[in-house]
């Protein structure tokens, strides 16, 4: 009688022959339970799910337990930890130099909405190819729990103060600003977080995706507008998302036929179902108006609100070479003697 030796099955693997594991990273340190580690775990499925290479990736973050984030992911990508809220300007001159790498950023309430407030309002306003990552909150869990600009009005901390002053929401203020993708979701929510996060890869632009993001160990009582309970009995997505990458068109969850599509000029798309209202993902006033109006009822509005994949991004606007500025060789960053003559003379 012959034995049979047991084999092992093959690992499964993405289009570029990776692993889910080779999109891993450190292991979290953050208390058991918290909402950043949920959207670390869809980060990491986007990146396998679209085939992005880790070395091809620049993570970016500031200060804050979310900014711890993108140690968890992704270890063979590029880093840049910076200082409380100044992630963007090390963000628009990483993606000046190297316009080539997939950029994604991850930040929290207090980074993004206090300190860092400048910072973001121009970073939109440029249009710098990021996917921004807000895990949003309400308060500086690392500073052990005080309110953030983020915290709604009326919203009470764990020992009872109550926030007096209105909390910011950082989509209506991206749509003023003129993001080209902008969109909420929870961390309880994981499939529809990564339909988000891919399609925000993928826009070539600025790609606001706030995530409410319970704190666990500040802000997860009775009382807050930003824990778990509140958040699974206040979210009303606005329709069913599902990206359709433009290397399996295949794998689209929501047939076609039944929805709207909003394409990306790769060939990639987000299709659209509707959950009950009507509503068009490129009709900024609809979106302006609409956060507006389920704010004052208190509701959690998830969905893309707005996307504009043809905006052009900052890269483009300033007539950047193809190859990237960081590996342009000496002699063509630096103008012949002729060249800056005739610059000279026609000065005269
Ligand atoms: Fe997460 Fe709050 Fe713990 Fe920070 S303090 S790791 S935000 S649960």
């Amino acid at each position: 009688m012959t034995t049979q030796t047991p084999t092992t099955p093959a690992p499964q693997v993405n289009r570029i022959g990776l692993a889910k594991a080779d999109y891993k990273g450190g292991e979290s340190t953050l208390c058991g339970g918290c909402g950043h580690d949920a959207i670390t775990s869809q980060i990491i499925a986007a990146y396998y799910e679209l085939g992005i290479a880790p070395h091809s990736v620049i993570k970016l973050s500031g200060i804050g337990c979310s900014s711890k984030t993108p140690a968890y992911f992704l270890s063979r990508a590029h880093g840049f930890n910076s200082v409380h809220g100044r992630m963007p300007a090390v963000a628009t001159g990483a993606n000046l130099a190297n316009h080539h790498l997939n950029p994604i950023a991850v930040s929290g309430d207090g980074d993004t909405a206090s300190i860092g407030m400048g910072q973001f309002a121009h970073l939109l306003r440029r249009n710098i190819r990021l996917t921004y990552v807000v895990e949003n909150n309400g308060v500086y869990g690392l500073t052990k729990g005080q309110f953030s600009a983020t915290a709604d009005l009326g919203a009470k901390l764990k020992h009872g103060e109550v926030n007096d002053l209105p909390g910011i929401d950082l989509c209506a203020l991206a749509l003023e600003l003129g993001c080209g993708f902008v969109a909420r979701s929870f961390s309880g929510d994981p499939r529809q977080l990564l339909q988000i996060l891919k399609a925000a890869m993928v826009h070539r632009g600025t790609a606001l995706v706030d995530v409410i993001s319970p704190c666990v160990t500040f802000n997860n009582h009775e009382g807050s507008t930003k824990s778990y309970t509140y958040a699974k009995t206040h979210e009303e997505p606005i329709h069913e998302i599902g990206f359709v990458p433009h290397f399996d068109p295949l794998t689209a969850e929501i047939p076609e036929g039944t929805a709207k599509d909003v394409a990306f000029p790769d060939g990639s798309h987000v299709r659209f179902r509707k959950t009950g209202r009507d509503y068009d993902p490129t009709d900024k006033h609809a979106a302006m108006e609409l956060l507006h109006e389920t704010r004052e009822k208190g509701e959690i509005l998830t969905g893309i609100f707005y996307m504009n994949p043809r905006k052009p991004e900052f890269a483009a606007l300033q007539n950047l070479v193809d190859h990237p500025i960081a590996t342009l060789p000496l002699e063509r960053t630096r103008p012949r003697r002729e060249a800056l003559q005739s610059i000279m003379e026609s000065l005269t």
